[in-house]
C-alpha cells in the first residue's frame, strides 16, 4: 500500500544545479531587474535553487536576439539537412544526460525518476530526430491555375515564435513544440512555467553545445502575469504555441488579438472520458481507468478523469480498481517502486483536495482515498468517487490531481452522450472486443484523440489536437510542422502576356 512518513526522501544523489540564468542569445544572463524567484521541491517543500526572474524587458531582449537570428542569421537559411544535423547532436546530447535531466524534473515536479529515465526523456531525444528527419523534406506544392499562369507553394518558417510551457512535462512539452518550430526554421522565445524551470535551462545549454547558432532558441524563466504575458503581447512576435489552463489561454488569445494578431495555438486541458463495455476483461479495463487517472499524479491534460462502465460488469470494475487503489504505490519519486509521487506544488495541492471536497458536498460518493499523505511534501492518496453526474464541478473541471469520477451506464447511446457532456474535447478511451462499438463510439466522440483497448499511446507521428474549449492547433506530426510554416503563393504568367 501507500507509504508515505515524514522521511519520503530517498538517498538517490541530487544534480547540483548549474543553470539557473536567463538563456539570451546564446549566453546565460541575469535577468534586468537582477531579480530571482525560488524554485521548490514537492516532495519536502524546501527550496531548490533560485532561479534568474525575467520580466518584460527580458523578452524584450530575447525576441530582439531572436528576431535578429531570423532575419539575419543563419538558421532559417540552411539547407534543411544542415538544421537537422544540429538537432540530431542536440539529441544525442540528451541522450549522453538522461539521468541528470530526469533527475531535474523528478526534483522540480515531482516525477517520477524511472519514468523520466526509461520514457520521458529518451522520448523528448525521439521528437528531435523525428522533425530533424521533416527538415529536408518541407516544399511546396505546384499548382494547376486555371488561366496560362505557372504557380506554384512555398513553405517558410513562420518567424520569431513564442512558446509558453505549463509544469505537469517540462521536457516532453517543451521539446513538443521547440522541434517541430526548429526544424521549420523558426528562432523562438521559451517561456518554462515558474514551478518547473530547471530542465529548460539545461536544455538552452545542449543546445549550444551541439552547435545551435546565437539567438535561436531562448529560454527566459520567470512568471505567468508578466514574462509570460509580455510574450503573448510582444509585437514582434510572428506565432505563439500555449499549452496550459483555458483561463491563461483565453488571455493569451486576447494579448494575441490586442496586440499584432500572432498566430494562436492552445493546448488547453481535458476532462477525458474512458467507457468500458460488458465484454471488456474486467482486470484489463480497471488497470486502463487507474493507470489513466493516477500516472504523473492525474497532472496529465488527457487523464481518463470520468469513467463510465456499462453495468453488466460494473460491481467487477468497482472492486477491481478498489484492489489497485489500494496496492498503488504513492512516495518518493525517486524510488523505482513508487507509482504516484507529490503534487507539483502546494497550490495544485490545496486545489486538489478542494475540489474533493466539492466532490462530497455535491453527493458524489468517495469510495476510496480523498486525504493527503506523508507529514510534509503534496503528497495525495489515490482517490475514486462513483455516481457523479455531469453538471457536478469534479466532472466539469480539469483536477488536474489522482481523483477519478465514476458511474455506471446501459446503452451505447446514453455512454456518447454523457461522454460528450463536456466543455473539453481533448481524448477518450474505449474498452471492448467489439468492432462495430469501438467504431460507432470513435466516431461519435468529439475529441482529438480516441485511444481503443489502450490508453496514453502517444507518438512523436499522431497529431494531438483539442475540439472544444481543449483549444486547437496540432501538437506532433507532421501537422505541428505545419503550424510552424507559412504557405505563399507565387504566380507568373506561362506566356509574356499582360492579363
Ligand atoms: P497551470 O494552471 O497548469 O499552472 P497555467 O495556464 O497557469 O497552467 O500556466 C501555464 C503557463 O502559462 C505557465 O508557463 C505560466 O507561467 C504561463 N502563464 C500564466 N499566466 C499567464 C499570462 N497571463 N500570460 C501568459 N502566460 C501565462
Amino acid at each position: 500500500g501507500s507509504h508515505c512518513d515524514d522521511s519520503i526522501v530517498s538517498s538517490v544523489k541530487i544534480p547540483t544545479i548549474k543553470f539557473t540564468k536567463l538563456f539570451i542569445n546564446g549566453e546565460f544572463v541575469d535577468s534586468i531587474s537582477g531579480k530571482t524567484f525560488e524554485t521548490i521541491d514537492p516532495r519536502t517543500g524546501d527550496v531548490i535553487a533560485r532561479i534568474a526572474e525575467g520580466d518584460e524587458e527580458d523578452i524584450d531582449l530575447a525576441v530582439k536576439a531572436a528576431r535578429d537570428a531570423f532575419d539575419h542569421g543563419p538558421w532559417p537559411r540552411l539547407p534543411g539537412s544542415e538544421r537537422a544535423k544540429i538537432m540530431m547532436k542536440f539529441a544525442d546530447l540528451i541522450d549522453q544526460n538522461v539521468e541528470e535531466l530526469a533527475a531535474l524534473d523528478t526534483i522540480d515536479a515531482g516525477k517520477l525518476f524511472s519514468m523520466g529515465k526509461a520514457m520521458d526523456i529518451p522520448q523528448v531525444a525521439a521528437t528531435l530526430r523525428y522533425y530533424a528527419g521533416a527538415a529536408d523534406k518541407i516544399h511546396g506544392d505546384v499548382l494547376k491555375m486555371s488561366r496560362e499562369f505557372h504557380a506554384y507553394t512555398l513553405r517558410e518558417p513562420i518567424g520569431v515564435v513564442g512558446h509558453i510551457i505549463p509544469w505537469n512535462y517540462p521536457s516532453t512539452l517543451l521539446f513538443m513544440k521547440i522541434s517541430p518550430a526548429l526544424a521549420a526554421g523558426c528562432t523562438m522565445v521559451v517561456k518554462p512555467a515558474e514551478q518547473t524551470p530547471l530542465s529548460a535551462l539545461y536544455y538552452a545549454h545542449l543546445a549550444k553545445l551541439a552547435g545551435m547558432p546565437n539567438g535561436v532558441l531562448n529560454v527566459v524563466t520567470g512568471f505567468g502575469p508578466t514574462a509570460g504575458a509580455a510574450v503573448s503581447t510582444h509585437m514582434d512576435i510572428d506565432a505563439i504555441s500555449f499549452t496550459g489552463s483555458p483561463e491563461v489561454g483565453r488571455k493569451v488569445m486576447k494579448a494575441a488579438a490586442e496586440s499584432n494578431l500572432k498566430v494562436v495555438s492552445l493546448e488547453l486541458g481535458g476532462k477525458s472520458p474512458l467507457i468500458i463495455f460488458d465484454d471488456a476483461d474486467v482486470d484489463v479495463a480497471a488497470q486502463l481507468a487507474l493507470t489513466g487517472i493516477l500516472f504523473n499524479k492525474g497532472e496529465i491534460c488527457v487523464a481518463s478523469s470520468r469513467v463510465y462502465v456499462q453495468e453488466g460488469i460494473y460491481d467487477e470494475v468497482v472492486k477491481k480498481l478498489v484492489e489497485k487503489a489500494k496496492a498503488w504505490v504513492v512516495g518518493d519519486p525517486f524510488d523505482p517502486e513508487v507509482q504516484q509521487g507529490p503534487q507539483v506544488d502546494k497550490k495544485q495541492f490545496e486545489r486538489i483536495l478542494s475540489y474533493i471536497e466539492h466532490g462530497k458536498r455535491e453527493g458524489a460518493t468517495l469510495l476510496i482515498g480523498g486525504k493527503p499523505l506523508g507529514g510534509k511534501g503534496y503528497y495525495i492518496e489515490p482517490t475514486i468517487f462513483t455516481d457523479f453526474k455531469e453538471e457536478m464541478l469534479i466532472a466539469k473541471d480539469e483536477i488536474f490531481g489522482p481523483v477519478m469520477a465514476l458511474a455506471k451506464f446501459k446503452t451505447i447511446e446514453e455512454a456518447i452522450e454523457r461522454a460528450n457532456k463536456s466543455r473539453y474535447g481533448l481524448a477518450a478511451g474505449i474498452v471492448t472486443k467489439d468492432l462495430n462499438v469501438a467504431n460507432t463510439v470513435s466516431r461519435s466522440i468529439r475529441a482529438g484523440t480516441i485511444w481503443i483497448n489502450c490508453y496514453f499511446a502517444f507518438d512523436n507521428d499522431c497529431p494531438f489536437a483539442g475540439y472544444k474549449m481543449s483549444g486547437f492547433g496540432s501538437d506532433f506530426g507532421l501537422d505541428a510542422l505545419h503550424k510552424y510554416l507559412h504557405v505563399k503563393s507565387v504566380v507568373t504568367p506561362i506566356y509574356n502576356t499582360p492579363w
